[in-house]
């Protein structure tokens, strides 16, 4: 039987998500823009995601642009959120440890003439707000760190990052990678003080291909795909109604068990982290503070050679972020982690469907490894 332990590259769509997504497209499959009563329909059943989506975000529904995932809502916000800014200031802040869809982004910007600070981030990859202060300039006109990181789960205070912001006067925008962050720690948009924020459907057991973001009531920036009026112009192409209701269910069902949920992760990341450093020795944790991303590293021993023991024994987790295939992490580097460390990195990825069963299997499969693998070398 196959265990999924890497749950931080993607989930599986829950039932209740797929079967709305099912009847999007058989049943009511009208296009939103129609005039006649399907297209109707399709709005209303659009418009139902939207609320259910604001719900678990704490947002007005008329705040949620549904995007085509993560990297395009963080595109959007970076890219024309500074834009859009640009006559007060040039002066981005943001992380070395961001995901690739925020550090390609901030170099088109500085290919435009922006100029971005890139924090060094902690141990647990996360940033502090005195270094986001120690950054802060007049011309600041964005900040934007994740909330989450995908390879370690280290956590950033975003909300102490916006008081910082307000305390300042600064007229940065604050923007939040919540991609991981997402049903993961308990936020909601006006707790953080966020003007942008962005997610994504298949962290949160809805189809890959469908995300959302938000744009904080007042906040004006320029669409980055144009056409039609779409979501209030600011994401032309017709809606993937399929992949957005199951987003909408996904969400309303994941806020609903979120405290439960949050416990699960948290239980079986505490028994996972606590008996790997006791029955393998050598063995490091590099985790922050999410419930959902283990981080360990066998210093010495290399990733993919502890990969491809595991997969043998149908147990799946990922060397550091599945975005890296075989690069190196520049999370870990930008730690400034010792290279064996790096090289012997691996992220355990929990959902709420993980089982104590799973985690026993791979703590075994470890296990065994050390004792065949490295114990000869
Ligand atoms: N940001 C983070 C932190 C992620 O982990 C990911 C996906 O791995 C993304 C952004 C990109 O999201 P998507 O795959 O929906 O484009």
């Amino acid at each position: 039987m196959r265990i999924y332990l890497d749950n931080a590259a993607t989930t599986p769509v829950r039932p209740e998500a797929a079967k709305a997504a099912i009847d999007a497209m058989t049943v009511r499959y009208g296009n939103p823009s129609s005039s006649h009563t399907m297209g109707r329909e399709a709005t209303e059943m659009l418009e139902s995601a939207r609320a259910q989506l604001a719900e678990a975000l704490g947002a007005k529904p008329e705040e949620l642009h549904f995007t085509s995932g993560g990297t395009e809502g963080i595109n959007t916000a970076i890219r024309m959120g500074a834009l859009s800014m640009s006559r007060r200031g040039k002066h981005i802040i943001s992380s070395l440890a961001e995901h690739s869809a925020t550090t390609h982004s901030l170099d088109e910007l500085e290919k435009q003439g922006f100029s971005v600070t890139r924090l060094k981030p902690q141990r647990d990859g996360s940033v502090s707000v005195e270094q986001v202060e120690a950054a802060l300039r007049d011309d600041t006109v964005m900040v934007s760190l994740m909330l989450v990181n995908n390879e370690t789960g280290g956590v950033t205070d975003i909300a102490a990052v916006s008081q910082l912001l307000k305390s300042k006067n600064s007229p940065a925008l604050l923007h939040t990678d919540a991609v991981q962050g997402f049903l993961k720690v308990p936020f909601t948009v006006k707790s953080l003080g966020v003007d942008l924020l962005s997610l994504s459907g298949h962290k949160i057991h809805a189809p890959k291909g469908v995300g959302a973001l938000f744009i904080r009531d007042g906040v004006k920036i320029h669409p980055l795909l144009v056409g039609g009026p779409h979501e209030g112009n600011l994401r032309a192409g017709t809606q993937a109604m399929p992949a957005i209701m199951a987003l909408g269910v996904a969400s309303q069902l994941g806020s609903r068990e979120l405290t439960e949920s949050l416990r699960h992760m948290s239980q079986l990341k505490a028994a996972l982290q606590s008996r790997l450093t006791d029955e393998i020795p050598g063995l490091q944790i590099l985790s922050g503070a999410a419930p959902h991303i283990i981080s360990i590293s066998l210093p010495g021993h290399r990733s993919e050679t502890l990969m491809n023991f595991l997969e043998a024994r149908e147990i799946f987790v990922s060397k550091s972020s599945a975005c890296k295939k075989g690069a190196r992490s520049h999370v870990l580097e930008a730690i400034e982690l010792p290279p064996a460390v790096i090289d012997g990195a691996l992220r355990i990825g929990l959902s709420h469907y993980s089982t104590l069963e799973e985690i026993t299997a791979l703590i075994d499969s470890l296990k065994e490894a050390f004792e065949t693998l490295f114990k000869k070398l």
